[in-house]
């Protein structure tokens, strides 16, 4: 079978944000991404998983150009960012975010927030608006009378509904679902996933699906990568990774039980509540404080990534690399 063409994909991406300490201490670099090389293939759905702080949002930036990475590249259909302007990238890739409660102004009705994109790149004439607003209302399953509403007149889950008209009413190539159904309630999750589902087949859509939440991914995903302190730590086909998990931290996460609030954003992995921080990363294995099965090697010497078919692990574990002095990059 041949591989499909990468719609959207990082060339060892590094995002480094400079924090600072406090006074006379200055700023100290935090890596949120570091080297990350993803493809996200045409057609597919691609879930991105991980904790809060773990580097998924910062990677949702940088692919919808919102953020310029420290080094490394972004290649959309094969070609480089470098070749795109800020208004061409938002043609071509748009975001659902995590809350419909914000993400929508509250004082626009309907209507002119789902038109805002037409209008933002010119696309169409005005009074071809209204007939494309209806037509998305269609499309996402709201009665077109909301067209006139606010939305604060709509229940959550219509909301995210208009989100994603919004997002769709371009005709972009690729979606970025950042935890698209996080700040939902539970009954309305599936329908929403559904949703996203349904359409992704009648509009030949590709989507990066974020989520701290397995199961989310599960539901949608053809690959899944699981990131942990900016590094993708596992990726494989879907099935793979939930048949074999491998990385010690991919089996946490498949043995967490969902989180009672989902706002929280953190799933109960078992692995305690204290994530490291970031901006002064264990050494050697980043995971390694973490780690029920962590050895001697972990605490020094950062794993390599090994491929076994297009089964990649992070891990001591797995192969005998002998793995890199990746602690120095991070405290550089
Ligand atoms: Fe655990 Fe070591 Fe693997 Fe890191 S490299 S996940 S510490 S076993």
């Amino acid at each position: 079978m041949t591989e499909a063409a990468a719609a959207l994909e990082t060339v060892d991406v590094t995002c480094v944000f400079h924090v600072g300490q406090g006074f006379l201490r200055g700023a100290k670099p935090l890596r949120a991404v570091n080297g990350v090389s993803l493809k996200i293939p045409q057609g597919q759905v691609v879930g991105l998983v991980g904790e809060s702080g773990c580097g998924k949002s910062t990677m949702a930036n940088i692919l919808l150009g919102l953020q310029k990475p420290s080094s490394g590249d972004v290649l959309y259909s094969g070609n480089s960012a470098a070749g795109f302007s800020r208004r061409q990238i938002a043609r071509r890739i748009q975001p659902i975010f995590q809350d419909p409660y914000s993400s929508l102004n509250p004082t626009k009705t309907i209507e002119s927030i789902v038109s805002q994109p037409l209008k933002i790149h010119n696309v169409g004439e005005p009074s071809e608006w209204s007939a494309k607003v209806a037509e998305m209302l269609d499309v996402v399953g709201l009665p077109r009378r909301v067209a006139s509403s606010y939305p604060s007149q709509l229940s959550g889950g219509q909301r995210q509904r208009v989100a994603i008209a919004r997002a769709l009413v371009m005709r972009p190539e690729v979606v970025i679902c950042d935890e698209p159904t996080s700040a939902l309630d539970v009954s309305v999750q599936s329908q929403i996933l559904n949703l996203l589902q349904d359409l992704k087949e009648e509009l030949g859509l590709t989507y990066l699906l974020i989520s701290h939440n397995l199961a989310v991914v599960q539901h949608m995903a053809d690959r899944v990568a699981v990131m942990y302190l900016g590094r993708i730590v596992e990726e494989a086909d879907a099935q793979t990774l939930f048949n074999d998990p491998r990385h010690p931290y991919t089996r946490a996460l498949l043995g967490s039980v969902l989180t009672p609030d989902p706002r929280l954003g953190v799933p109960d992995t078992h692995l305690g509540t204290v994530f490291p921080n970031p901006i002064d990363p264990p050494p050697g294995c980043s995971f390694h404080p973490r780690c029920s099965e962590c050895m001697e090697i972990c605490r020094s010497r950062a794993p390599r990534p090994v491929a076994d078919g297009g089964h990649e692990t992070e891990c001591h574990l797995y192969g005998n690399t002998g793995g890199q002095d990746r602690h120095v990059a991070h405290n550089d």
